[in-house]
């Protein structure tokens, strides 16, 4: 479902250019489920923006769902994201003029589907936070922000799951809970799962655990975790 070549990010800084991601290669099969660890730095974040259509890359290609990515405008990136793409940010990223449950129906308003309020608050009910859908991101808790944006983020049924440190700032028991709706996606939707993640105990839930180091890939191995 994803193919990255040869992929490449750089950035100019100062007259300088950073190389940020160095002739990174691997795919992703469908349905399977993909954790990307590496120190503070590494590119993580830089590289799950670019498998997801977020941001462009310098050189290389990326493939997701058959579609390369590769010179399409952002508008067309944005097309492609609504229809294939979940994405969890590091810091939620919920808009802050809409309450929960406005923010679970974006996705579905820039998608043209209908009943989506009654839809909205059925994602919320599945997070458990139908009771908070009138609340403000401000008025909720880390977790409970997160678990919103992880309803936003199923509201497009993806066939990809792009999360970048889920459970970053959550406690243990949130953790456990956001961890278990992620990987029940997988399960019952067979939704592929890409995580950036610093926790090797999450990272070891997965199928297959890939490392980057100073933006170049240096291991990519599959877990005992059954495929
Ligand atoms: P962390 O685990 O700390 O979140 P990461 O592995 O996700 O780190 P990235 O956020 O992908 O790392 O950043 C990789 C490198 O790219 C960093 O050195 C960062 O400073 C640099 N970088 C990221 N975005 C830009 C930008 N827009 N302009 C210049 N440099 C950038």
């Amino acid at each position: 479902i994803l193919h990255i070549a040869d992929l490449s990010k750089t950035y100019q800084s100062a007259g300088r250019t950073l190389t940020v991601l160095d002739n990174i290669n691997f795919s992703v099969t469908a349905g399977s489920t993909n954790a990307i660890v590496g120190p503070s730095g590494s590119g993580k974040t830089t590289l799950l923006g670019l498998c997801a259509g977020l941001d462009r890359s310098s050189s290389g290609i990326v493939e997701l769902n058959g579609i390369n990515l590769g010179n399409m405008s952002e508008d067309k990136r944005a097309q492609v994201r609504n229809q294939y793409v979940g994405f969890i940010f590091q810091n939620f990223q919920l808009l802050p003029t809409l309450t929960a449950l406005e923010n679970v129906m974006v996705p579905l308003e820039l998608r043209g589907e209908r009943n989506i309020k009654a839809r909205a608050l059925d994602l919320l009910d599945k997070v458990g936070l139908a009771e908070r859908s009138h609340h403000y991101p401000t008025q909720l808790s880390g977790g409970e922000q997160q678990r919103v944006s992880l309803a936003r983020a199923f509201s497009n049924q993806p066939k990809i799951l792009f999360a970048d440190e889920p459970t970053g700032n959550l406690d243990a028991e949130t953790s456990e809970k956001v961890i278990k709706l992620i990987f029940d996606l997988n399960k019952e939707a067979g939704t592929t799962l890409v995580v950036v993640t610093h926790d090797l105990e999450l990272a070891a839930k997965t199928q297959r655990i890939i490392r980057i180091k100073g933006g170049k890939l240096v291991s990519d191995e599959k877990t005992s975790v059954n495929v």
